[in-house]
């Protein structure tokens, strides 16, 4: 809607100069035409002056039809014009100013004001002005016809017509100036209200306590409010024009950025949270809303950033939260941590796939005793004494905790899948804790020093599915009960079965340990013999000869053993004894070969290469009289390592044994690709063979693979003579290895007997 003080506002844009423009048409149109007509009727028939007027509703009759295509202007422009143009030819013809058709002009003149605007009235002022000074000039040179009136009852309906049309105009005209004048002052103060409301609008964004910022599209500042200005520290200058995230040191995660940008896209309102900096470096941690500014038509055209400092929010809440979470006495995390630690910890899994976790309940012994004696002052620096030594000993990833007065917790992760190796390791854990414990604290204020021992509850975590961080604390309670009611100074297993199982182990792992130095180890012998009862060789199998519980099949200790590093000492005792037992002439002589079982993890070792090489060079015993007995689960795991390294050893002369054979996955394509030399029947096969269908057909096919990729085959565990013809039968060149041929025996034994077996 064009407004009244629109300065491009031209009078046929309103409705009353083209309703006037229109009125106009018409009454020229049909005055012009009728006035000629009835000049018709006139003797002489005054042709020029029929035709004048006939010109004049012509000229009507063309502004009518303009207007009909709303050409307002030019309708008006040949309405004005051509009807003077017209008028004035018709004055000339009819005596000039003598004429009566000088008072048309006053008419047009004002008919053009109203209907081409104030511009136009002075033009034809002009126009007519000059048209006068001509006539006068022509009637005084005598130019000038004589005035004749014309047909009286026409001019009359002409000029009634014309002052109809004017009193029309008039009427019109006024209506439409106080329809404006109305219009004018409604818009006055209308944009009055919407411009107090503006003002009220911007002093809401300018004064808001939260931190505005307008930006363009590509995130340029266009506006800030003083909020954003005192909380970043810019001035005004210094930011608009920027980029947005440029002035706030923006503290946007690239995953933040990323879906600002992709919710912006999707013209969608953005929320979340950035650390942002002030001008001098300083954090504020801002919630922020980021919304996209949208025109009448929908199109975005630029974001509004609100943005709220949560600084100190966020602050009281990390402050709540370490309240609520840590001991303020030795700032160690307390009972709900705890809690929380355990129940992520939940279980996950199915049995045999789920780490076992465990959770150690700690009490101080007698510390009542040392705060009544003491005062609490000192047992307060106890407890803070205490709580830095056991978070010394604290793994990676555990959770050391005060749950309550003199009473501590520790979680220790992942300690295996399977129950027995989890508590053995808690366990040992355990008795380290008691152990440091026992070691004598200085206390700041306090001249002697203070010794406390420990009590310690122990449970693993979770058992089953429906285990919660409640019902653990509840066992290791009960156990931590168990062990003080024991005399304090002990660990007790909730699981006491498990407890003795573990304790059991534990004792040995531990005397084992001791057992290598202290030379408790043996190593015993069980002679091989081929089908004629020739010696071959021996396995060598170790023995423990326990202080105390006497002399030790592998089966109580190897498994143990197998389960930490100890292995390797042992695998290392029983390699060098066996070198050096066959570097001996009496094996050498005889080329007696001795056959070693190696474990998985000292096959790992990085260094066993080496250290075998070493072995065999400082005894001198010859390599190609060693053979390594490996079993499958030493090369499953991975292949190709495992075969590589193999072969290294191979090059170092040795030969290697696949045990056990048939037990485990026996894999024909891994067989093929394995650097052996021998295959071992497993005993249980040998047992029943003779007897068995099943398993003598399955002991003759082995013999067949081993025939077939060429390797030496020893049958294991032959007891009687059947066993034995029946392998002979099927491998004449087998070799016999069981108490049939001879029990393991001490080394010693089974050299002394060397020249007789040899010689039978
Ligand atoms: P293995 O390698 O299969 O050793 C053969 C086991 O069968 C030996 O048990 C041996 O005494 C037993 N045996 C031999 N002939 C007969 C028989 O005719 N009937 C019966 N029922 N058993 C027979 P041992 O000495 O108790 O060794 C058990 C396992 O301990 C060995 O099984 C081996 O895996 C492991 N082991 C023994 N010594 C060592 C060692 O020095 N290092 C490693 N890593 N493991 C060893
Ligand atoms: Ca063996
Ligand atoms: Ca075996």
């Amino acid at each position: 809607m064009p407004s009244a003080a629109s300065s491009s506002h031209r009078p046929h844009d309103d409705v009353t100069s083209q309703q006037l423009v229109r009125a106009g048409s018409w009454t020229v149109a049909i005055t012009g035409t009728m006035i000629a007509a009835l000049l018709l009727l006139d003797e002489p028939l005054p042709w020029a002056r029929v035709l004048l007027n006939l010109g004049v509703g012509v000229m009507g009759a063309v502004a009518v039809l303009l207007g009909h295509l709303r050409r307002w202007h030019q309708a008006g422009l040949v309405l004005v014009w051509g009807v003077w143009a017209v008028v004035a030819a018709l004055s000339a013809s009819n005596g000039g100013l003598r004429g009566p058709s000088l008072l048309n002009f006053p008419v047009i003149i004002v008919v053009a004001g109203w209907v081409l605007g104030a511009r136009y009235t002075l033009w034809l002022t002009g126009a007519t002005g000059l048209l006068f000074v001509v006539f006068v000039w022509a009637d005084l040179n005598n130019y000038m016809p004589p005035a004749r009136y014309g047909n009286l009852a026409a001019y009359v309906a002409y000029l009634s017509g014309v002052l109809a049309v004017t009193a029309a105009a008039t009427l019109l005209s006024r209506r439409s100036y106080l329809r404006r004048v109305r219009e004018a002052q409604q818009t006055a103060s209308s944009l009055a209200t919407r411009d107090a409301e503006l003002r009220k609008l911007l002093r809401a964004v300018e004064q808001s306590p939260e931190s505005i910022a307008i930006t363009d599209l590509e995130g340029r500042i266009e506006y800030v409010n003083a909020a954003f200005l005192t909380r970043t520290g810019f001035a005004q200058d210094e930011v608009i024009g920027q980029s947005s995230s440029y002035v706030s040191n923006n503290g946007m995660t690239l995953v933040q950025w990323v879906s600002l940008r992709d919710t912006l896209a999707r013209g969608e309102n953005w929320v979340g949270e950035q650390v942002n900096r002030r001008k001098d470096g300083a954090e504020i941690v801002e919630a922020v809303v980021v919304a996209p500014i949208r025109q009448p038509d929908g199109h975005i055209t630029h974001y509004v950033e609100i943005k709220q400092d949560v600084t100190e929010r966020r602050r009281a809440a990390a402050e709540i939260h370490r309240l609520a979470h840590f001991d303020a006495l030795t700032s160690l995390p307390n009972r709900t941590m705890l809690v929380e630690r355990l129940t992520a910890l939940r279980w996950r899994g199915g049995v045999g796939s789920q780490p076992l976790h465990v959770l150690v309940l700690l009490d101080l012994d007698r510390f009542t005793i040392f705060n009544d004696a003491r005062g609490s002052e000192m047992g307060d620096r106890l407890l803070q004494a205490v709580a830095l030594r056991l978070s010394q000993m604290l793994p990676a990833h555990g959770l050391l905790v005060r749950v309550a007065g003199d009473e501590f917790a520790i979680v220790l992760h992942d300690l295996g899948l399977l129950p027995p190796q989890a508590s053995r390791r808690a366990l040992a854990f355990a008795e380290q804790l008691q152990a440091l414990l026992l070691q004598p604290m200085r206390l700041e204020g306090c001249a002697e020093e203070a010794q406390l021992g420990a009590s310690i509850g122990i449970t693993l975590y979770p058992q089953n599915a429906a285990d919660s961080p409640h019902e653990a604390l509840r066992r290791a309670g009960t156990a931590l009960h168990r062990a003080k009611q024991a005399g304090g100074g002990r660990s007790a297993f909730f699981e006491q079965g498990m407890g003795e199982a573990a304790e059991q182990r534990f004792q040995v792992e531990r005397s084992l340990r001791q057992a290598i130095a202290a030379d408790e180890l043996r190593l015993f012998l069980q002679s091989q013999v081929d089908v004629n009862g020739w010696l071959t060789g021996a396995e060598v199998l170790v023995r423990w000869q326990h202080p105390r519980d006497g002399l030790l099949a592998p089966g109580a200790f190897i498994s143990i053993a197998e389960e930490s590093d100890l292995i390797v000492g042992l695998g290392t005792w029983v390699l060098t004894h066996a070198c050096a037992l066959l570097a001996q002439p009496a094996m050498h002589e005889r080329r007696l070969k001795l056959s070693v079982n190696l474990s998985a993890r000292q096959f790992r070792q990085t260094n066993f290469i080496p250290q075998l090489r070493d072995i065999l060079a400082t005894s001198g015993a010859d390599p190609s009289l060693l053979t390594l007995e490996v079993t499958e689960g030493l090369v499953i795991d991975d292949f190709d390592e495992a075969v590589a390294k193999m072969r290294e050893l191979a090059a170092l002369g040795v030969e290697f044994s696949l045990d056990d054979f048939g037990t485990g996955y026996s894999s024909l394509a891994y067989l093929k690709r394995l650097p052996i030399q021998e295959l071992k029947i497993d005993r249980s096969f040998v047992h029943e063979a003779p007897t068995n269908a099943d398993d003598g057909v399955l002991v003759e096919g082995i013999l067949s693979v081993a025939r077939h990729f060429g390797l030496r085959v020893v049958a294991e565990g032959v007891e009687t003579r059947e066993q034995a013809d029946f392998l002979r039968q099927r491998a004449p060149d087998i070799i016999y290895q069981g108490y049939l041929f001879g029990r393991p025996e001490p080394q010693e034994d089974w050299l002394a007997r060397l020249p007789a077996s040899n010689a039978a």
